[in-house]
């Protein structure tokens, strides 16, 4: 078994198209595409700072915060076969159940006003199918982010993108 092992690399290189391995990050098989995405800068968990809050580390942390970027644009990151497939599946079954539910809920909603005698409990249940389907798509786009399937995420300085165990092909691709 190996053992579980991150590398950090510097955003100019994950920034830049090109410098990155043809080998996918999760799979470690050969890359169906190059693809360019943006991975979320994740804000700094609150520290000892907020300890001290006179006015001078309150404007010294809003410069800090107004410099770091949300997010970072990886340039070219491989992508396998696998990796693909599996993005087009969670986004589809996103969309399902975000928009089905959408017009679940609204559906219901606009019967229930139409109607002089609405079916109540069939229309509420509709109602609320839509509505539970509609905050259960946060799982399947959870599990469509490239964050997920590149394993990828910036430091919180945004200074660089740490790539969490990644395959073993992704890691001997990587310029030295
Ligand atoms: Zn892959």
């Amino acid at each position: 078994m190996r053992s579980v092992s991150s590398v950090t690399l510097p955003a100019e290189l994950v920034q830049e198209p090109g410098n990155l391995p043809d080998h996918c990050s999760r799979h470690g098989r050969p890359a169906a595409k190059q693809a360019d995405f943006p991975l979320p800068v994740k804000k700094r968990p609150a520290s000892s700072a907020s300890l001290t809050n006179n006015a001078f580390s309150a404007a010294s942390k809003a410069t800090d915060r107004a410099k770091r970027p949300r997010a970072l644009l990886m340039k070219g990151w491989p992508l396998c076969q696998a990796c693909v497939h599996s993005r087009t599946m969670w986004l589809t079954t996103t969309f399902v159940l975000f928009f089905g539910g959408l017009v679940a809920f609204f559906g219901a909603l606009g019967v229930q006003i139409a109607l002089d005698d609405p079916p109540v409990n069939t229309l509420a249940l509709l109602a609320m199918i839509g509505f539970v389907a509609m905050v259960a798509a946060a799982l399947p786009s959870y599990l469509a982010s490239h964050a997920r399937l590149t394993k990828a995420t910036p430091t919180p300085d945004g200074d660089s993108v740490i790539v969490i165990d990644p395959s073993d092909e992704f890691r001997s691709g990587l310029p030295v």
